[in-house]
């Protein structure tokens, strides 16, 4: 197979690869198992692209279990270096309604079951035992991918919401109106299930990730009505999936090289004994 290889990767709703020219469908195992489906590798803005359905092609994996480990793990083993990570959030202020894009700049972790590292000093399946490393982690998202995503956006006419706080619950159930309320009044912007621990992982294989949150519903405590419905959420995603496929392949194609990247997650362990060679 030639086009084996990528540079990018895109994790996203099976809404999302048919921006990707020249498919090619690839299984890859890893020592965490299986991602969450086959890697479609193609070219999208003249870049080389791995797109990797979430939550399977189906959609029959919830958010608390999917395999973010063997996914992002496939991703790196084939060549990527940067991911782009869009989800659909609830918004957890009243200005952010249905249709607002958020680039995030920080997140908060409320999940409860989730293998969330690498390096936890188990040996894994194939008899490797990662070290106990302790990733900095203070500024979650690849800060050139948030600057492409933003100016994508702004590009598509769309513009997209600077910054802000992702609280990231386990699912997959949505927020009670108090725990709501509690998000919204910790000053956190947006509410998703599947961020964390997706963006950490990223981290810890050295790989750029930028998150881009397309808001689907006011979340519980935020709104009047009878809370948030699945139906809902997918009927607004449906709406705006096409438009965020655009501006997605906007950012691929602003991206920087993956030889040109000069931002700190190239350098997340740089000088450490991880115990394992990165994919
Ligand atoms: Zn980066």
């Amino acid at each position: 197979m030639a086009n084996v290889n990528a540079e990018i990767g895109v994790i996203g709703g099976s809404g999302f690869y048919s921006f990707l020219e020249d498919v090619t469908e690839i299984q890859v195992e890893t020592p965490y198992g299986a991602p969450s489906d086959s890697l479609f590798l193609g070219e999208a803005a003249g870049r080389k692209v791995a797109f990797l359905p979430r939550h399977g092609r189906g959609h029959d994996l919830p958010p608390h279990r999917i395999n973010y480990r063997a996914n992002l793990w496939a991703l790196r083993s084939v060549g990527v270096r940067q991911v782009l990570g869009p989800c659909a959030v609830g918004g957890l202020r009243p200005e952010y309604g249905p249709g607002t894009l958020l680039v995030p700049d920080q997140l908060v972790d409320r999940t409860k079951s989730r293998a969330q590292t690498y390096f936890d000093g188990e040996p894994r399946a194939d008899g490797v035992v990662p070290k106990v490393v302790h990733t900095t982690f203070a500024d979650p998202y690849c800060p050139a991918g948030r600057s492409a995503a933003l100016k994508a956006a702004q590009g598509r006419a769309w513009e997209a919401v600077d910054g802000g706080t992702m609280v990231v619950i386990e699912g997959p159930r949505f927020s009670t109106r108090a725990e709501s309320r509690w998000h919204a009044s910790a000053g956190w912007s947006v509410v998703g299930m599947t961020g964390h621990p997706e963006a950490v992982l990223a981290r810890e294989l050295a790989l750029c990730y930028t998150s881009l949150a397309l808001v689907t519903d006011l979340d519980a405590g935020t709104e009047t009505g009878d809370g948030v419905s699945h139906t809902e959420v997918m009927r607004v995603f449906g709406e705006k999936v096409g438009q965020l496929r655009e501006v997605l392949f906007d950012v691929v194609g602003a991206l920087p090289s993956n030889g040109e990247r000069d931002c700190l997650c190239t350098q997340a362990h740089d000088g450490w004994d991880l115990g394992f060679e990165l994919p």
